[in-house]
């Protein structure tokens, strides 16, 4: 994984470690609710403890504008992590600071303290000098295992690697292992099942995955401004006019690589209740819209799946929050869960939806991060990787 120090390779026994993590879960009336990055966490914070560590972890919530707002505040993951990880969980509610270092310097062997949002400081996003130092202060090494951030340059995962000796932690490797590795050395047949709203959104991970993969399944909404590059008419269909002609020259440049569904699921209306039909891709009436991909497509892209050694996957194929136009995702991730394939899933609703499916745990791996898994499959190295320390 890119050469750079993972926890086992850091000298941490003893030690005041500081631990940037992903805890930026969905809080509602003051309780944690989907706790999976918490949860994915877990390995790296008993390890440490194991170590006979003092365990400092910190991490943004929210977007509360560098302003201490208590609706951001990580009093309630504090209380949560106690909960699942069975032991006290000390809370500094600032990470900078009097109230800080006062926390830290009293913490013992085998504790664990989690300060308060780093977006309560407007120098966190700004990646402040000031800021990263502060931090620094409070511990003598530093461990990133916040892959939903990596892609961002902030205080509490760039600026302070560069001050503290530093290592990947457990999930972090993880990420890359599956978003990296997998993919530079994939083993073939490699493909990778694309769809979600936007293709604007997408270009940079069609022309990097292009390069790298055999073929790539195209569906969502995605598909729609493709069929328009190819001049069907799309009646009422999300599409985007604005990406029509680079849809079309990625459609010239892959050729046989980029499959598009043969039917699709059409609606009377934006909504479930709409009337609702399969119809070949050129026969949407007026006044309708394709809201998924159809049963033949599912088929021939679960065949297409079966005969495949990797896959990975970003973006649902159809409005899955919409149950009567969720079948073409679930189908497909039925195809994935169980074919003998090495599977990666990225992007928050892709991953939502394959829960929703409860196929999480038949896929090789889930990541935690939308955007920086984006960015790894475009290809790029994200800053909060490479600021850590090179093996
Ligand atoms: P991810 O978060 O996995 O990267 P995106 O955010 O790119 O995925 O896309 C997910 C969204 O795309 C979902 O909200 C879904 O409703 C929408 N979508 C998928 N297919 C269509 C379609 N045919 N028309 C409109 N929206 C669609
Ligand atoms: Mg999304």
């Amino acid at each position: 994984m890119l050469n750079k120090k993972t926890l086992k390779d850091l000298n941490v026994k003893d030690k005041k470690v500081l631990v940037r993590v992903d805890f930026n879960v969905p809080i509602n009336d003051g309780m944690v609710g989907d706790d999976t990055r918490i949860q994915a966490a877990l390995p790296t914070i008993k390890y440490l403890l194991d170590q006979d560590t003092k365990v400092i972890l910190c991490s943004h919530l929210g977007r509360p504008k560098g302003e201490a707002k208590p609706e951001f505040s990580l009093a309630p993951v504090a209380k949560h992590l106690a909960e699942v990880i069975g032991m006290p969980v000390k809370f500094a509610d600032n990470c900078l600071g009097d109230v800080a270092q006062t926390a830290a310097s009293s913490l013992k062997v085998g504790e664990i303290l989690l300060l308060e949002n780093t977006r309560f400081h407007a120098g966190e996003k700004k990646n402040d000098p000031a800021m990263a130092k502060e931090l620094a202060a409070l511990a003598d090494v530093f461990v990133n295992d916040a892959f939903g951030t990596a892609h961002r340059a902030h205080a509490s995962n760039v600026g302070v690697a560069e001050l503290l000796p530093s290592a990947a932690g457990f999930l972090l490797e993880k990420e890359l292992k599956y978003l990296g590795n997998t993919i530079a050395n994939a083993e073939k047949p490699f493909i990778a099942i694309l769809g979600g709203a936007k293709v604007s959104d997408k270009i940079g991970v069609i022309t990097n995955l292009l390069a790298k993969t055999d073929k790539i399944l195209i569906g969502g909404g995605m598909a729609n401004t493709f069929f328009k590059a190819q001049g069907y008419d799309l009646a009422d269909s999300l599409v985007e006019d604005d990406a029509i002609a680079t849809a079309k020259e990625l459609i010239e440049k892959a050729g046989d690589a980029l499959v598009l569904p043969v039917d699709v699921a059409i609606a009377s209306d934006f909504s479930n209740q709409a009337e609702n039909k399969v119809v070949p891709i050129g026969d949407v009436p007026t006044g309708w819209r394709i809201l998924d991909i159809g049963p033949a497509t599912v088929v021939a892209y679960a065949s297409i799946i079966q005969k495949s050694k990797t896959v990975v996957w970003n973006g649902p194929m159809g409005v899955f929050e919409f149950p009567n136009f969720a079948k073409g995702t679930f189908g497909v991730a039925e195809a994935v869960a169980n074919a003998d394939v090495v599977s990666v899933i990225g992007g928050g609703d892709s991953v939502a939806a394959i829960k929703e499916a409860n196929l999480d745990n038949k896929v090789s791996h889930i990541s935690t991060g939308g955007g920086a898994s984006l960015e790894m499959l475009e290809g790029k190295i994200l800053p909060g990787v490479s600021a850590l320390a090179d093996k």
